[in-house]
């Protein structure tokens, strides 16, 4: 990051703008609401800017700049047409630590003023680090057809509702739901749409209830976080990850799923790997129930989907043991996901008619798969935790009947930027892996359809050629 976002309460403070046309009256706009005392220096000013200069926070210098106007100045923005000029007041500012923008020149600005979305008192600032300012533009645009007109009065009324809150609801997590329960719900919508009145009987009602209600108890909300991508992650896990107050995690949920969730939320690694001993699944249970006793809103978020090779399953029935309240928010699977990005169809009417989903970990207790029917014609198997287990995995298949050269693939982190996809036939798919220095996690997907990839190929593929390419 190299931009440090702050919101700068400039109420009263010296201000200076050096140059007085087009561009500086719109940042004068900006800084008279923001309460600045703003001093022009420029030799010609634009007829709007002298009209304003009537209007006791604004002071215009009709001269050259001088050193001495940086005096008591506690922000400077620069924005003469003369780049030369432009560069060596800023080099000043910078001598004398003063915060500057040079408008249209980063390199010379110490911050840069974000494209916004005024809803006063909520402002939503938008930057690209200076990458895009069209791209800024475009998001603004569609930020400001989703977020309500009224939202800034609706922030308002929220602020006056804090002090009856603060009276009638003691406890803070108790305070935060009350919140909660009126922004989500009908109270909101009704402020929103102009119901003020409607809005406010709603708030007195459920604050009357909130009071008296006993505290909620504590629920697990299990969260398939999808198999990389952030924005594969479901609207409803979203919003779990939003309203959790602790989160345990897994190694596999990527740090772009992480940072969707609430700012505040407690975050636990339970880092289980495939391999992880019995006993870290019993702690990870505990610290389930024991959260969740506590009266908190805890979210399990796995990898992929939770009921997929996820133990899901074993958490839940640790928690209907302990009369824990749960619900589950299911993910994209690493083999949907990591097939669609690796462009590999997991069914098509010409080559597969079934897939079947098989952990390649080696099971302790000897339980096999179905080797023979998962080497028969006309299928796709997926192998999840195959990478390791490649050889074996194999082996077995040709042992049972499948032809060396049945088309088969391994993708590794799917999904993520640094997906890497390497094709080849089950023959020459270990020494294809090897030499591609191929690292988990990975998927190894083996069937016709996997012939079909250097054609449909998509995702992170840089020119044309690289589809005929393998790695
Ligand atoms: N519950 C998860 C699977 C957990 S098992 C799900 O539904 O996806 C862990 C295995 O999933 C890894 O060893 C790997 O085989 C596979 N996997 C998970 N994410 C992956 C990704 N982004 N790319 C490739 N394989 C992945």
């Amino acid at each position: 990051m190299n931009y440090f976002p702050v919101f700068f309460n400039l109420s009263g403070q010296r201000v200076l703008i050096v140059g007085g046309g087009e561009v500086a009256l719109r940042k004068i706009s900006l800084l008279e609401r923001a309460g600045a005392a703003i001093c022009v220096v420029a030799p010609r000013v634009a007829p709007e800017i002298l009209q304003r200069a009537a209007s006791a926070s604004l002071s215009i210098s009709m001269r050259e700049f001088l050193p001495k106007d940086l005096d008591h100045a506690r922000l400077v923005i620069v924005a003469t047409s003369r780049r030369a000029t432009n560069r060596w007041i800023a080099t000043l500012c910078e001598a004398r630590g003063i915060p500057v923008n040079v408008v249209d020149d980063k390199h010379a600005s110490r911050f840069i003023v974000p494209a916004i979305i005024d809803r006063d008192p909520v402002l939503v600032a938008i930057s690209t680090s200076g990458a895009s300012p069209v791209l800024a533009r475009r998001l603004r645009e569609r930020l400001e057809s989703v977020i309500p007109k009224r939202f800034g009065e609706l922030a308002t009324w929220l602020r006056e509702l804090r002090h009856s809150a603060a009276v009638k609801i003691k406890g803070s997590a108790d305070r935060r739901r009350f919140f909660e329960t009126l922004i989500d719900g009908a109270a909101a919508r009704r402020f929103i749409t102009g119901d003020r009145r409607g809005a406010e009987r709603l708030a007195q009602q459920l604050l009357a209830t909130s009071s008296t209600a006993a505290p909620a108890a504590g629920e697990v909300v299990l969260v398939g976080a999808g198999p990389g991508d952030p924005e594969l992650l479901t609207l409803k896990g979203l919003r779990a990850l939003q309203d959790a107050d602790v989160i345990l995690y897994d190694r596999l949920v990527s740090d772009g799923v992480l940072d969707l969730a609430r700012r505040d939320a407690m975050r636990i690694c339970v880092g289980k790997s495939s391999g992880a001993a019995g006993a870290t699944q019993a702690q990870i249970n505990d610290l389930l129930i024991a959260h969740a006793r506590e009266g908190k809103r805890v979210v399990r978020l796995k990898g992929g989907d939770p009921f997929i090779f996820g133990r899901g399953g074993e958490e839940l029935q640790a928690l209907e043991q302990a009369g824990i309240a749960f619900s589950v928010v299911p993910g994209i699977t690493a083999a949907t996901g990591v097939a669609a990005y690796a462009g590999i169809p997991l069914t098509h009417r010409d080559h597969a008619h079934s897939v079947s989903f098989v952990t390649g970990h080696a099971d302790p207790r000897g339980v096999q798969p179905d080797w023979r029917a998962l080497a028969g014609a006309a299928q796709t198997a997926v192998f999840y935790m195959g990478l390791g287990q490649a050889a074996h995995i194999i082996e077995r298949l040709i042992e049972n009947g499948a032809p060396a050269t049945r088309p088969a693939a391994a993708v590794a982190r799917g999904t993520h930027d640094a997906q890497r996809v390497v094709t080849a036939t089950l023959g020459t798919l270990l020494s294809a892996c090897t030499a591609a220095e191929l690292d988990s996690p990975a998927l190894l997907v083996v069937g016709d359809v996997v012939a079909l990839q250097p054609q449909l190929a998509w995702f992170n593929v840089a020119t044309h050629d690289d589809l005929s390419r393998t790695a």
